[in-house]
């Protein structure tokens, strides 16, 4: 059904049976009724199919998405029929025939949402077809894949600004994790350099932040182990050594602990993952390899021994404690040392001078964050894009403002508390 000229909270209840609009939802959905390039940065469950799903139903025309997996576009196309919502995806699995039944669909002005994967929509022969049948908007879902910076460049959408620029229509971006120089990169690309951008919801209120100085990282652990007996966690570490090593110090001490990195036999690692799932009061110390799609709640704390890559990794990572919403606790250690690592890192890594510049850019937001006087979280949103009004009071520099030479930043605090 199409719902020309009707409120977007009708087709709310009408097709997709919601009583209301989640957070952010109707903003979104506005703008992109309008017209408008859009950015919706969302966290994961907020909502964000939603939000151009309700715009395609309503407008009646013809809406492109563009997602990363197969099994995504499936789950969307199946639930989108089950509401009486016309879909379709197009990609390698289909069986033969599917395709020109989809194309029919299309051509007959029944088909409202056809997703499809970024390699198949580059090919001229569908940019041609999808011109000729007319677009009304292209949508990009996980649309951070986009950015050679984020934490999960995939090369294949970079060829997505062509098509935008070939079908001539607006683009609705979504992602869950971008900072700054990650939506830059998505509204330049995607956007034509400009469109409304949405950050929503990255607040984590029951997680205390702390970031301390790395002196002797297992001998910091093993501090701030002492009076988390029996609780879950995650231990980062940098190198697979350091998760050997540091797994083996705790199971000296009588912590149980266990190593994940990407060099352990699958057998072992996936092992280790069950166990850290199942068990309660076991520590697992990981490289970054750990984490994707592991669905815990009752994670009690995230200890980084060394820096993370990035303000968004750090988010991430952190992000896996306390999901249950219950008070959980994320400790950094960080060294100057690591950053400078980090530094060369970038230097070396071939990249343009720009891209160098920005990847610089964002080693300081995150270096401004281990080394902030004032209130950890705010740094943290701030560098997210969703600025927080006060102080948080559950991290450490709220809770112990750090001794600063001129004594004005923790003063600002008293006066604003
Ligand atoms: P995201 O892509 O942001 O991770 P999804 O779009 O997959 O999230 O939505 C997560 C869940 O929330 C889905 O089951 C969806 O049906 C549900 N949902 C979305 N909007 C609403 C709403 N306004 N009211 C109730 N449930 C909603
Ligand atoms: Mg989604």
């Amino acid at each position: 059904p199409a719902f020309p000229g009707r409120c977007p909270e009708t087709a709310l209840h009408d097709v997709f049976g919601f009583a209301e609009f989640r957070p952010g939802q109707r903003d979104v959905i506005d703008s992109i009724l309008a017209g408008r390039d859009t950015l919706a940065v969302m966290p994961t469950g907020a909502g964000k199919s939603l939000c151009f799903q309700l715009p395609a139903v309503m407008d009646g025309g013809l809406t492109v998405v563009v997602s990363p997996l197969i099994a995504l576009m499936e789950d969307q196309v199946r639930s989108l029929r089950l509401q009486g919502v016309c879909a379709a995806a197009m990609h390698s699995g289909n069986a033969p025939g599917t395709n020109g039944d989809i194309w029919r669909q299309a051509r007959s002005g029944e088909l409202r949402l056809l997703y499809i994967a970024p390699e198949r929509l580059a090919l001229d022969g569908i940019l041609d077809d999808l011109s000729d049948i007319g677009v009304t908007r292209l949508v990009v879902d996980e649309a951070h894949c986009i950015s050679q910076w984020g934490h999960a460049f995939r090369p294949d959408y970079l060829t997505l600004a062509r098509v935008r620029e070939r079908l001539g229509v607006p683009t609705a971006a979504f992602t869950a994790t971008a900072d700054a120089a990650t939506r830059r990169d998505i509204v330049d690309r995607l956007c034509g350099g400009d469109a409304r951008e949405f950050v929503f919801g990255f607040d984590r209120p029951n997680l205390d932040l702390r970031i301390a100085e790395k002196r002797s990282p297992v001998k910091q652990l093993l501090a701030f182990l002492e009076d988390r007996k029996g609780e879950s966690g995650i231990v980062y570490c940098l190198s697979r050594r350091a998760v050997e090593e540091t797994a083996a110090a705790l199971c000296r001490q009588g912590i149980p602990a266990v190593p994940y990195h990407a060099g352990l036999d699958p057998e072992v690692r996936s092992a280790n993952q069950d166990r850290f799932v199942t068990e309660d009061g076991l520590v697992v110390c990981a490289t970054i390899a750990f984490g994707m799609g592991i669905d815990k709640p009752d994670v009690r704390f995230v200890f980084h021994t060394d820096v993370p890559g990035s303000v968004e990794a750090y988010y991430q990572e952190i992000g896996r404690a306390g999901r249950d919403g219950l008070p959980a606790t994320v400790q950094m250690l960080y060294g100057l040392a690591d950053i400078a690592q980090r530094r060369r890192f970038v230097d070396e890594s071939g990249a343009s001078e720009d891209q160098r510049r920005i990847e610089h850019r964002r080693l300081n937001t995150l270096l401004g964050i281990c080394e902030t006087a004032g209130c950890r979280r705010q740094a943290l949103l701030a560098a997210l894009g969703e600025p927080l009004a006060q102080p948080c009071g559950n991290c450490d520099t709220c809770r112990e403002p750090p001794e600063t030479l001129d004594g004005l930043v923790p003063a600002q605090k008293v006066l604003s508390a």
